[in-house]
């Protein structure tokens, strides 16, 4: 859970550099072991114990030198509609140029918290150049050096003060999000399922996030969906526009507790798909594949098993996955997508009694031990699911260090044949004991 901060400037001021460096940080104390390649251009950052995504939008407007201009106008609109702040880094050595000027002026505009970042501000001098932003009318703003970290930690302090908390309503029903690429027939779906919106029960306004979460209750089911005002109302034209999809999908997935992943059967799961698929992954969400406009396929070409396997082979190693045929148009299966939906989440919160654990775990474990490593033998001694709210388990042992990933896999595929955790990504840790 956490708020949105988008990184904006012309190339080369250095938010590429600044992005790594917030990464690193963040890698380097909670996932140095995960191992998991991850969106270059979107990740996870902390400050003062507040989580907060960050987005380097200009990874993901692409143009040749002539259509620059275009693209940061993309860029900025783009972190405007769906960051909670943003960050507008402009560059010391280089001073203020028309770009900055016409970036600044889309800016003045919005009511969301801005940074005017300096960036290279690499020695007291440069410190001195700086001055000359004040010009962009934008007020203060702070001067860093990306490449030594100086001045970094001021401008964080200021930045995780305006982020929202992200709270969440005080109950626990699920909160799904519909993700996908442009055309999937998320907006169908959507109308599909909740109507006219006759069933809302209440409306929660984000505090600062322009969406807005809503209650509904459908086929007897109570749960929210994030973002759904964001989807309904869409603008036709930013909406078509993959990176924006891709902003939208991020924002969604991480308010959600499982994603509803629909995916337009007659174009397959593609690259795209699958990029969502493994941000909704990584960030420990529920997920449920809908392969939505079934209607539209001739099912003596492509029958449902073999549109299963086909999928399956793009997700693995993560295959225990629902993946339902839907067709938002004539509305099939619609309540078993809900269904499903409402049962992964359940999988997501289940919690396995300590004793329950042993019980099952420890008896395969002997049956099965590690195989050695550089001649020592691995004993594990006892497991625990840890108190978060996803699925992860502590396996205690002598030598965590010599258990390799396939024995881990081997641990989670038992827990996943024991206990169910079907739609939802497990994590095991070795620890010592
Ligand atoms: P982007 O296009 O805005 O993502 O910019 P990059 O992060 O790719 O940086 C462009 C160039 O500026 C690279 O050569 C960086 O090494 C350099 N650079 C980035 N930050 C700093 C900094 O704080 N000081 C100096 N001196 N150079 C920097
Ligand atoms: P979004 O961009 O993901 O929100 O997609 P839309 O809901 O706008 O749908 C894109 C197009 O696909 C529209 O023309 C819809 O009418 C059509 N569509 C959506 N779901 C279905 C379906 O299940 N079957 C068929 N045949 N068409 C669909």
């Amino acid at each position: 859970m956490g708020a949105i901060v988008a990184i904006v400037g012309r190339p080369n001021v250095g938010k590429s550099t600044f992005f790594n460096r917030m990464l690193q940080r963040r890698e380097a104390i909670v996932d140095a072991t995960s191992g998991v390649t991850r969106d270059r251009h979107y990740g996870k950052s902390d400050w003062n114990g507040k989580e907060f995504s960050l987005i380097d939008t200009g990874g993901y407007v692409v143009g040749s030198d002539d259509v620059f201009e275009e693209a940061i106008d993309q860029q900025v609109n783009l972190a405007i509609d769906e960051a909670d702040a943003i960050l507008f880094m402009v560059d010391v050595e280089t001073g203020v140029t028309g770009m900055d000027e016409d970036v600044a002026k889309l800016l003045r505009k919005v009511d969301k918290p801005v940074f005017l970042v300096v960036n290279k501000v690499d020695n007291a001098k440069r410190s001195e150049d700086a001055v000359e932003f004040y010009s962009l009318g934008l007020g203060e703003y702070y001067t860093i050096s990306s490449i030594n970290g100086s001045g970094t930690g001021e401008l964080l302090d200021a930045l995780v003060e305006v982020l929202p908390e992200g709270e969440l309503p005080a109950d626990d029903l699920p909160r799904f999000a519909v993700v996908g690429r442009p055309n999937a027939g998320k907006s169908s779906f959507v109308n599909a399922l909740i109507g006219e919106e006759r069933n809302i029960v209440t409306d929660i306004a984000g505090t600062t996030r322009d969406s807005i979460d809503t209650k509904y209750n459908q086929f007897g089911f109570d749960f929210y969906l994030v973002d759904t005002a964001g989807i309904r109302r869409k603008a036709k034209v930013r909406e078509d526009l993959e990176f924006y999809s891709v902003m939208r999908a991020v924002r969604s997935i991480e308010y959600s507790d499982v994603c509803l992943l629909l995916l337009d059967a007659t174009r397959g799961f593609d690259g795209q798909v699958e990029n969502i698929f493994w941000l909704a992954q990584r960030n420990n969400k529920g997920i449920v594949i809908l392969v939505n406009k079934w209607d539209l396929v001739d099912k003596d070409t492509h029958s449902v098993k073999e549109y299963t396997k086909m999928i399956k082979q793009r997700i693995e190693p993560f295959t225990d996955v629902p993946i339902l045929f839907i067709s938002a148009l004539t509305k099939q299966r619609l309540y078993k997508a809900m269904e499903t939906a409402v049962e992964v989440f359940k999988n997501r919160s289940k919690r396995i009694p300590t004793r329950k654990l042993n019980d099952v775990m420890l008896p395969i474990i002997e049956r099965t031990p590690p195989p050695a490593y550089k001649g020592k033998y691995v004993k594990i001694k006892f497991c625990t699911q840890l108190p978060t709210h996803y699925p992860q388990f502590a396996f205690f042992c002598n030598l965590p260090q010599y258990v390799r990933e396939p024995y881990k896999r081997f641990l989670e595929n038992k827990l996943r044949e024991q206990f169910d955790f079907t739609g939802v990504p497990v994590t095991i840790f070795m620890r010592k004991k």
